[in-house]
């Protein structure tokens, strides 16, 4: 059997949509199956097909890692099909709904054009819950009924990963399924447990399997699990609604990163992207401990990559891609225990070659201008960004980044005195416990900055780009349970601090000031922390036309707002109850039975001294990488442990590529 393409039908109509060329696939490093690939196969049997999806548009999605990962590891094996699809523009949506004489034309792959609906599995990796539209959009399309009870057995099973999947319960009527963690093992064992369901001739149907991915007790299924909700809204109980099913589903972990060097055959794009460069990821997961980060939280204990890795996946990567820039990628690159062997290894390696080598690291010290000085050999010393995130030291005391400003005035007098001439700041606002004087604070330190650059480098064009995000709590974070501010005044705030800024003519010039209002965070933070009932928001905001809610030319809060006023009118809570409520220890949390291995005492411990913080108590978490453990709860839970070097390996500066 195969699948028809469905590209003779798109072909003719391309020259009516923008960027044609995103549609069209065949990219360097792409693979292309035949439908049956696993029947001409070593491996035998059946294929089991996976459709990829990056929810955003091809010049986000293409570079996605997470994708490019599972893409390649499923597609080494030969009885796996792994194809991709992207978020198509509404141009392009208009011309596949009005169709040709065969009708709609559905959601379709790039690499083959094959329709998405023909797929054993539909994977969604979600780095941001504003995707959730688009997904529908995409079921839509593929002509993939919307909830996943009204799915048949010839339909995909659609399975949510990535980050947004840790609370994955405002989507919980659309997907089958959802994975918490590190997607390259468990998407083999899905796929595994999909063959041999297939061998045994699929018994019990979609169900069954259902079934069976869920006793795994790493996979979760929402419709083996019933909600229950009390009389003020909260949730009562979520239990497991038939026996066998496990009353937690663990995170996955993925140990020892050296035997897993993915991407090797990086994705180089056709038409224009956001990143256009070859990704190594340096290190997974971060225990630095800063409590409004979810990534932090759920990716941890920290493990490395080895400094031999590093070197070979960015040499076989260059050679496989042609891409001339590197970016040395995590949560926080220069903390990497032989950053400085790496940095030093690399730039040496690369000198006066085409090859320029980026960290995109934030950590605040002198040490980091070492490195940026490093990876700048070979290029324009474009700027270096830092992030302080709060304005005040009191602020950065709730939310345990320890960087005093003494620290930052230090490091960016290092930057300025070796010839950056712009220093990037990154803050946020609408932190727990802040006030007007904690923003106000980011006036006072970025003229700091300034008159330092100038003091140190005796010149006047020292720039400084002051860049201010909303913050949104998220599940599985201390801050889960913080009352978020709303958007009124959170817009007062920036107001205030832009006017600030702007009055004193000395800098004004100097600080560039970047922010966004506060409305999309307040949709953000619906969707992060809401729970089942939240779904017939997204559902109504799609049917009113909503669709790529993560472009500021898209997003409309107003739609948001009165689909929400609709869909939750009979629920007895709102927008205010998901969003600016503050919760308490004993509320039953909508992810609570998603387990991220983080203990729940030692979350709220965290929260209650991040309030002790606020009023002044000098408490300090420090990273578990070079203090003794402090009993997050992770490793333990999870079975996992830190993997850090050194390893007192070198990197042979060798041969130019
Ligand atoms: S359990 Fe201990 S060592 Fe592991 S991540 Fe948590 S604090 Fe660090």
């Amino acid at each position: 059997m195969s699948v028809a393409s469905v590209f003779p039908r798109l072909e003719a109509r391309l020259p009516s949509v923008q960027k044609p060329i995103q549609y069209v696939g065949g990219e360097l490093n792409s693979v292309v199956k035949d439908w049956d690939c696993a029947a001409s196969s070593e491996t035998g049997g059946p294929t089991v097909r996976w459709a990829l999806m990056y929810p955003d548009a091809y010049e986000v999605g293409l570079p996605n890692q997470g994708v490019q990962i599972l893409y390649e590891v499923l597609n080494e094996r030969d009885w796996i099909l792994a194809e991709r699809t992207y978020s198509v523009w509404p141009d392009m949506e208009k011309v596949m709904r009005e169709g040709d004489e065969h009708g709609p034309i559905p959601q379709f792959t790039v690499d083959s054009h094959r329709p998405v609906g023909a797929f054993d599995l539909f994977g969604l990796s979600f780095s941001t819950e504003l995707g959730y539209t688009n997904m529908l959009n995409a079921l839509d399309l593929a002509g993939i009924p919307l909830h996943a009870v009204d799915r048949g057995e010839d339909d995909p099973v659609v399975i949510a990963g990535g980050h947004a999947a840790f609370n994955p319960e405002p989507i919980a009527d659309f997907i089958d399924a959802a994975v918490l963690g590190d997607g390259e093992e468990v998407v083999l064992a899905i796929s595994d447990i999909v063959r041999e369901w297939k061998l045994e001739d699929r018994p019990g149907g979609r169900e069954e399997l259902l079934r069976r991915l869920a006793v795994t007790g790493n996979i979760y299924v929402p419709r083996f699990y019933d909600v229950a909700y009390a009389a003020d809204g909260a949730i009562e109980a979520v239990v497991p609604n038939r026996p066998g099913i496990p009353f937690r589903v663990r995170k996955h972990t993925l140990m020892d990163l050296d035997q897993w060097p993915y991407p090797a055959n990086p994705l180089v794009p056709l038409a224009e992207t956001v990143h256009e460069r070859f990704s190594v990821e340096i290190f997974r997961g971060c225990t630095r401990g800063c409590r409004f980060c979810q990534a932090g939280m759920i990716t941890r204990p920290v493990r490395e990559r080895s400094i031999k890795t590093i070197g070979d996946m960015v040499e076989n990567g260059i050679r496989k891609s042609g891409f001339e820039e590197v970016g040395l990628l995590s949560l926080s690159s220069a903390d990497h225990t032989e950053i400085g062997d790496i940095a030093k290894g690399l730039a040496d390696r690369y000198e006066g070659s085409n090859v320029s080598l980026s960290l995109p690291s934030t950590r605040v010290d002198a040490f980091n201008i070492t490195l940026a000085n490093e990876f700048s050999r070979n290029g324009r010393r474009s700027g270096l960004t830092f992030a302080p995130e709060g304005g005040s030291e009191r602020m950065r005391k709730v939310i345990n980044k320890m960087v005093s400003e003494e620290d930052l005035i230090r490091t960016v007098a290092a930057a300025y005195s070796h010839g950056w001439r712009q220093v990037k700041l990154y803050f946020m606002c609408g932190l727990p416990q802040e006030t007007d004087e904690d923003v106000l604070a980011i006036a006072d330190l970025a003229k700091r900055v300034i008159a330092t650059g100038r003091e140190v480098s005796g010149r006047n064009d020292i720039r400084c780009t002051v860049s201010i995000g909303g913050f949104v709590p998220k599940p599985h974070t201390p801050f889960q349970w913080a009352p978020q501010l709303d958007h009124e005044a959170t817009d007062e705030r920036l107001r205030l601090l832009r006017e600030v800024v702007r009055a004193d003519k000395k800098y004004a010039r100097a600080i560039g000031f970047r922010y966004h209002d506060g409305k999309p965070g307040i949709v953000e933070g619906l969707l992060s922390r809401g729970d089942r009932r939240v779904g017939g928001v997204i559902e109504q905001v799609w049917r009113d036309g909503g669709r790529f809610d993560g472009w500021s030319e898209h997003f409309s809060y107003d739609r948001w707002m009165e689909s929400a006023a609709t869909a939750l009118a009979d629920t007895g809570v709102d927008v205010d109850w998901y969003t600016t409520r503050e919760r308490d220890y004993d509320e039953v949390l909508p992810w609570e039975h998603l387990d991220s291995g983080l203990d729940k005492d030692w979350l709220w411990g965290d929260w209650e001294d991040a309030l002790a913080a606020a009023d002044g108590a000098d408490i300090e978490i420090e990273d578990c990488r070079w203090t003794p453990c402090y009993d997050c709860g992770v490793c333990p839970e999870m079975g996992t442990e830190i993997q850090v070097g050194p390893t007192g390996q070198q990197l042979l500066p060798l041969s130019v590529v």
